[in-house]
């Protein structure tokens, strides 16, 4: 039973710690939430939404640009990125009211400043007003901050990382994005239909590293085709200046050593959890190798009653993983016993076209069952009606089943609208459906998500569109 007296105190209003919060006050806790900066954390004012909307705004420019064919001409579009800007800082307001008047709805106090671990039980909070909490149980959920890259140079005048890039008030004429993960895709994309000239330089031999192999390669040769430029396998070594309004990225990429010179600079290797200043040490909360907070599958700490959550543990950095494990570790602070479960966890990149993937790839789920025990099913978008309609016919959908009872083990795509269509493999893998069950249901045509059953059906051998 849920104790009705619990003090909990949430430390950081990201998407991890405010739903956190909210879960704790629907169970009967007296919480407090603890924020040194904006509500809405990471994910509301400086990721996921205002990128979205970034990305959003410059589609909607490319489409623009694209439309003759169907018999359409708006001249000449232009960008007023002032404008654009001042629009992406009114939804992120707009959201992050939501967020005060979750707090309010759900009585939660907020508390404006730093928190720190006092001791078992006390919590510290810095600022223009210190204060004192006492707390039967507390989840630290401070997030992550952008991690720089340890090479010379670094330091440079037009170096950046992905929160100065989204207060640019004038899009430079070139930019070199060193690191080719979610964050460094994303934003070549926004800038490349800006109109700057990017680059990219990624240390791995694909970007996107962790997704499917074939799908990297093909949004890889699609962002080459609109002209920006990609270097797999290179380490960057150094920076510098690079004459007059200029930096220079050198890096080493097995052909010999290159040097790209551009306006600016930005940084998109990670990110850092937040961990220091917390007070961790004084409580002996154990930490992983890399220094993170180490917690079990309850999320709570070595340090009983201190649960954590989100980017600080940097396992998955993903705003949904940060409020799923968020509600695991508030139930479990009020008293159940929940385990979180990774298994399902949609992993989406918004570029163009769009990469979402759920559970295993093909690779991951032939090491975990074996060679000969795995199939998998495919369609191409340019064989789906709908994507014909609308003239997005690049990409395809692979999914990954076992083969005995055709279990469905994960599912990845490249396509249009790929991170919405993702949410029902997610749902069939939950429910441990098969091929044949997602074949079987209908799909209204003419849908993208038709790709999915035709994927299916491709996979148990009746395809029909192929
Ligand atoms: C450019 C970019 C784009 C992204 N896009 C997506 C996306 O599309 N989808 C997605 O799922 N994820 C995306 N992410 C990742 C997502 O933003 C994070 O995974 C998510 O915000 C993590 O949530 P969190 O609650 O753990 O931490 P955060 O959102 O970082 O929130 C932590 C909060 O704690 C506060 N805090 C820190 N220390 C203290 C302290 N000592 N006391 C009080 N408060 C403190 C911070 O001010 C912050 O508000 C993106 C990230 C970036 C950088």
């Amino acid at each position: 039973m849920a104790d009705a007296k619990k003090r909990v105190v949430v430390l950081g209003g990201g998407p991890g710690g405010y739903v956190a919060a909210i879960r704790a006050a629907q169970m009967g806790g007296r919480v407090t939430l603890v924020e040194k900066d904006a509500m809405g954390g990471t994910c509301l004012n400086r990721g996921c939404v205002p990128t979205k909307f970034l990305i959003h705004a410059t589609d909607i420019l490319w489409q623009a640009n694209h439309a003759q064919e169907m018999g359409l001409s708006f001249g000449d579009a232009t960008i007023d990125l002032a404008r654009m800007m001042k629009r992406k800082e009114a939804i992120v307001d707009r959201l992050r009211s939501g967020v005060d008047y979750l707090m309010k709805k759900n009585r939660i106090e907020v508390v404006r400043g730093t928190g720190s671990l006092l001791g078992q039980g006390r919590v510290a909070v810095g600022g223009t007003q210190p204060k004192a909490l006492d707390a039967d149980r507390v989840i630290i959920a401070t997030g992550s901050q952008p991690a720089s890259i340890p090479v010379k140079g670094a330091g440079e005048k037009g170096v950046m990382n992905s929160n100065e890039v989204l207060s640019l008030t004038q899009y430079p004429a070139s930019m070199t994005i060193i690191g080719g993960g979610v964050v460094g895709v994303e934003f070549a994309q926004i800038l490349n239909r800006l109109g700057t000239r990017v680059t990219i330089v990624e240390m791995m031999p694909r970007i996107l590293p962790g997704e499917d192999e074939e799908i990297s390669s093909l949004l890889r040769d699609l962002m080459r085709k609109e002209g920006i430029e990609v270097y797999v396998n290179a380490r960057v070594t150094a920076m510098r200046n690079g004459g007059p309004g200029k930096t220079s990225v050198l890096f080493g990429d097995g052909a010999g050593e290159k040097e790209v010179s551009s306006e600016r600079v930005l940084v998109a290797v990670g990110r850092k959890p937040y961990v220091e200043g917390l007070g961790v040490e004084k409580l002996g909360m154990a930490l992983t190798k890399e220094g993170r907070v180490a917690v079990d599958d309850h999320m709570e700490t070595n340090v009983k009653g201190i649960y954590a959550i989100g980017d600080v543990l940097g396992r998955s950095m993903l705003a949904h993983v940060a409020m799923a494990e968020g509600i695991c570790a508030a139930e479990n602070a009020m008293g159940r016993a929940r385990r979180m479960d990774y298994t399902v966890v949609p992993r989406c990149v918004y570029s163009s076209p769009e990469v979402a993937g759920v559970g295993l790839t093909e690779a991951e789920a032939k090491v975990r069952h074996g060679d000969g025990n795995v199939i998998t099913g495919r369609f191409p978008f340019v064989g789906n009606s709908k994507g014909v309609i609308t003239d997005e016919t690049s990409g395809m959908v692979k999914i990954v089943a076992e083969s005995r009872y055709r279990q469905v083990l994960g599912l990845q795509m490249i396509g249009p609208h790929a991170t919405e269509l993702i949410a029902e493999a997610g749902l069939a893998i939950r429910l441990e459906a098969t091929m044949e069950e997602i074949a079987s249901t209908i799909h209204a045509h003419p849908t993208l998500s038709e790709a999915i059953a035709e994927a299916s059906l491709e996979g148990v051998g009746r395809g029909l569109h192929i």
